[in-house]
């Protein structure tokens, strides 16, 4: 399926090396093929990379010192580079990788009893512009290739202690904004050849693109689908996120019925708690009205403080807020975030202060 930017990819980069983390399997078995060796030698090369993660191609025990040497002069390993990790006393760290046109994002390595999830980058900054939010203060300033959202995996895989269970696009930017790279390296992230990940432990977060709610639904991908509700009524639904003014919740609801029934898969509804905003009863009210058209669970993420006009809800309005939802039908889970000492929680991801600046 991603064959037909194969050649796109290839007639851009003839005068430059390629960049082999961008490829997909089938990409890597042609690219190969063009210098005249045989496809099985491409599906070599993707194992180096993201099964094995090597950081030089000298590591390739099993590929011809010829054919290093022809890697060498033609082609990159890496994308970017690690430029800092910040740790937490939960155990949470956070990421900065930085790329060579001055660009940086963040990744998150979230480390909990159970399981062990990874919060990756789709783009650097976001278009979407949504008030609360961190990385929407930056505006967009480009897409991730696949290999710039993979490469960050391969860091964080490389710092834990425990293998990965989890991998949310929930980090900076619209992974919808970005459909074709987004889907290629999630499925990389699937290939067993690849980091070889369940699909359904792979989550795909958007704010409520429509037409591509319904493009994944009808492609029939398996990873799993959350969509950012964080509001019951469209005017502070549309405060708060400005895409709500194109994309209303009347409409969401009914991408989200069409992707459940097509999928036959649980979604997730986030619903992050702003104080003042969208903590009453009554919208809790409204939420499990609007949850129960859909075959989701709710997930209630208290607000994380960014510096700005938005707050989080005190506790106890918090509880009640829950309480009230206790009475739905679907399950709810609540984010209490981790990492905030490192700024590493939900939307709070920005590399602003940064070259980004002046870029
Ligand atoms: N752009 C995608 C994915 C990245 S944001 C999306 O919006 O879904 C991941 C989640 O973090 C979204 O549910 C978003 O609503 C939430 N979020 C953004 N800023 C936040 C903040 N400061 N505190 C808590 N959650 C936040
Ligand atoms: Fe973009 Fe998601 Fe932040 Fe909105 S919440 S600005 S869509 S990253």
């Amino acid at each position: 399926m991603f064959i037909s930017s194969y050649s796109r990819v290839f007639s851009c980069m003839v005068d430059q090396a390629m960049r082999l983390k961008d490829f997909s399997l089938e990409e890597m078995e042609a690219w190969v093929q063009t210098l005249g060796h045989k496809a099985f030698r491409g599906r070599q090369l993707f194992q180096w990379i993201w099964q094995k993660g090597v950081q030089d191609f000298d590591e390739m025990s099993n590929i011809s010192k010829g054919f290093i040497s022809e890697l060498k002069e033609s082609a990159t390993l890496n994308v970017g580079n690690l430029m800092d990790v910040q740790t937490s006393s939960s155990g949470t760290a956070k990421f900065l990788l930085g790329y060579p046109d001055g660009r940086h994002v963040e990744a998150v390595f979230i480390p909990e009893e159970k399981r062990v999830t990874v919060c990756i980058s789709s783009q650097v900054g976001c278009a979407l512009d949504c008030d609360f939010c961190a990385t929407g203060k930056m505006g967009l300033l480009r897409n991730l290739s696949s290999g710039e959202i993979l490469e960050q995996m391969l860091h964080v895989r490389r710092y834990s202690e425990r293998p990965i269970t989890n991998i949310v696009y929930m980090g900076m930017g619209e992974p919808f904004h970005n459909y074709d790279e987004v889907l290629k390296s999630a499925y990389i992230l699937h290939d067993e050849l690849g980091f070889g990940h369940g699909a359904r432990r792979i989550t795909i977060s958007t704010s409520g693109l429509i037409p591509q709610i319904r493009r994944f639904a009808e492609e029939g991908h398996r990873f799993k689908l959350a969509v950012s509700l964080n509001a019951t009524t469209d005017p502070v639904r549309t405060t708060i996120m400005p895409l709500n003014k194109r994309w209303p919740i009347r409409e969401l609801i009914k991408a989200c019925q069409f992707y459940t029934e097509r999928s036959s898969n649980m979604m997730t509804f986030e619903y992050v708690l702003l104080k003042g905003l969208n903590d009453t009863i009554a919208d809790a009210r409204r939420l499990v009205k609007l949850g129960q058209q859909v075959f989701c669970k709710v997930n209630v993420i208290p607000y994380n403080e960014i510096g700005g006009t938005y707050s989080r809800p005190e506790d106890s309005v918090i509880e009640a807020f829950l309480a009230e939802l206790s009475n739905a039908k679907f399950p709810i889970t609540v984010r209490w975030s981790r990492g905030n000492e490192i700024d590493a929680a939900c939307g709070q991801l920005s590399t602003l202060r940064l070259s980004e600046k002046e870029g």
